[in-house]
């Protein structure tokens, strides 16, 4: 990162914060947590521990399906439909 995170400003490898706007600049250990925050936040299996750690179970798959729903497109979403529209038309058939 050779530009400050908060404005912009380039950024001078001597100095610990940005002379422009006097933010500090991120250390590679808070660089490192944070790619492993938004790792955590984003990979299936940090999904399912958020989930799972959640003391509300139900509510916190909700919300994780809500979120995965509006990040699909349209297409995908027109797929999952079908899907489902057709596993349930094979539940019906054979009942
Ligand atoms: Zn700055």
């Amino acid at each position: 990162m050779s530009k400050c995170p908060s404005c912009g400003h380039e950024r001078i490898k001597t100095e610990t914060r940005c002379l422009e706007c006097g933010v500090f600049y991120p250390t590679i250990a808070e660089l490192i947590a944070e790619e492993e925050a938004f790792e955590a936040a984003h990979s299936l299996r940090g999904r399912w521990k958020k989930i799972l750690e959640s003391p509300d179970r139900k509510q916190a798959l909700l919300t994780e399906l809500k979120l995965v729903w509006t990040t699909l497109s349209n297409t995908a979403r027109f797929t999952l439909f079908v899907i489902f529209v057709f596993v349930f038309a094979l539940i019906i058939t054979v009942l």
